[in-house]
């Protein structure tokens, strides 16, 4: 699907540079081809921060009015918040404007459909076709173009009371927890304030400026989060929350200014939630931490494990009708509330539970099981990584495999997961074992054998 290094077409929408690959003209042939692809209806549309945003704002506004759709303008606005607000509004799909954690030049659409959910890759692949022939587009009359509409919604008032119906707001209210926050200039930058101080927090904000200048590279990893762990320890806050631009993904620190890692946000709202409700399945993609599938089998859940991909997650829950699931990259999915990875539902519900256990979160992670992952990636061509997964497949068919989405081999308490990227020629492999050692040698051992 990809057409230059710099712009990346696939199955969960398109990314690429401004001003190099993502053209005006390229958008507004997709804005067109969505409004094509939805035959008219209503539309909302959200951004993160970045500057950008602007020009791709209106690039879209014109292909959707041009094919007889009406738009809602949420402007800078975060990913889950414009998703629930497709449902809330009975929209009949919506365009999210970010490239999520990628760098500044970068920007993106991703596209949603009514139920609030992003496209699966079947449904982009649709859209796809239409894209590829401007003859397909829908071109209306000028009596028949579309318009911009006002919402009487208030999103953010709509997206918090939802969430709030889900946590006892009073106890959390009561604990009067010291929150320090690092929305790194994104699409939280507003919202998260006043969400956090509803929940009677008190607050310790960084970078909540939503002009989508980062202060750090954006993707709320550990190294990324250094001011954020020096605040909470020197501000002696019990929890510090990062975001990424589009607010979808939450990493978590302690109150020792510790990051905990973004595959514990989802293990530690598995452990809160599946303690107070019963549910007999949970959700994961193939690469989440076992942390997670340990947490959720404690509580006698089964584990269904997915291709990796929000829409592929999120399509297994409804399929297994799970009452929670989600990506290890800090990415809850509360269907309840939203079916999407949304980082508010992730902060509730870990206020929640520090408000209801009275333990520090410290103590808490330390009763999670400890793994760490190993990640690496390296560039092949597409023929090649076609006989590195057949290698690999070959090589450990006596093990406990999966094959729904490259090759995952489980062992004990160990396992590695090899897979070609959806959008770049590229193969990834991570693995996960008890030690960073343990998981850094099965990393090695599976480059040895397939480069
Ligand atoms: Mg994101």
């Amino acid at each position: 699907m990809s057409s230059s290094e710099n712009l990346k077409i696939g199955v969960s929408g398109l990314r690429g540079v401004v001003g190099d690959t993502l053209t005006p003209e390229l958008i507004l042939n997709f804005a067109q081809a969505f409004g094509t692809y939805l035959n008219g209806g209503t539309v909302v549309v959200g951004r993160d921060t970045r500057p950008t945003g602007i020009m791709i704002k209106y690039s879209i506004f014109s292909g959707l009015i041009s094919s007889g759709c009406k738009i809602v303008d949420l402007d800078i606005c975060p990913t889950p918040t414009v998703l629930m607000m497709v449902k809330e509004l009975k929209a009949a799909g919506g365009i999210v404007i970010t490239a999520s954690h990628n760098p500044l030049q970068w920007n993106g659409l991703k596209f949603v459909k009514n139920t609030g959910m992003f496209l699966n890759p079947d449904e982009n692949n649709k859209l796809l076709q239409i894209y590829s022939d401007k003859n397909n587009f829908k071109n209306n009359e000028w009596a028949k173009l579309g318009n911009l509409i006002k919402s009487s919604k208030n999103p953010e008032k709509t997206h918090f009371g939802k969430i709030f119906k889900h946590v006892d707001k009073k106890a959390i209210r009561k604990a009067k927890l010291k929150v320090a926050f690092d929305c790194v200039n994104g699409a939280g930058s507003v919202f998260t304030p006043l969400f956090l101080k509803e929940l009677g927090c008190r607050l310790i904000p960084i970078n909540t400026k939503p002009d989508g200048i980062f202060p750090h590279t954006p993707e709320p990893v550990p190294e990324n989060l250094k001011d954020l762990c020096k605040l909470v320890k020197s501000k002696k806050a019990d929890i510090g929350f990062a975001q990424d631009p589009d607010a979808d993904r939450l990493a978590i620190v302690d109150e020792n200014g510790n990051p905990i890692g973004e595959e514990y946000t989802l293990a530690l709202v598995l452990d809160y939630i599946l303690s107070k409700k019963r549910s007999s399945k949970v959700v994961l993609n193939l690469s989440t931490s076992r942390a997670s599938e340990d947490v959720a089998k404690k509580h006698d859940c089964e584990v269904i494990r997915t291709k990796v991909g929000e829409a592929n997650v999120a399509e297994g829950m409804i399929e297994h009708n799970a009452l929670i699931g989600g990506e290890g990259n800090g990415g809850v999915i509360y269907p309840a509330i939203n079916f999407c990875r949304d980082s508010f539902v992730g902060m509730a519900f870990v206020l929640s539970y520090l408000a209801e256990s009275k333990k520090k979160l410290s103590e808490i992670i330390k009763t999670l099981p400890q793994y760490k992952i190993v990640k690496a990636k390296f560039e092949l061509p597409k023929s090649k990584i076609e006989i590195a997964l057949k290698t690999v497949k070959e090589k450990y068919r006596n093990e406990k495999i999966t094959t729904i989405d490259g090759i995952k081999i489980d062992w004990n308490d160990s396992w590695a997961h090899i897979r070609a990227s959806n959008t770049e020629p590229v193969i990834r492999i991570a693995a996960e074992a008890r030690t960073n050692e343990q998981a850094e040698q099965i990393v090695e051992k599976i480059c040895r054998e397939i480069i």
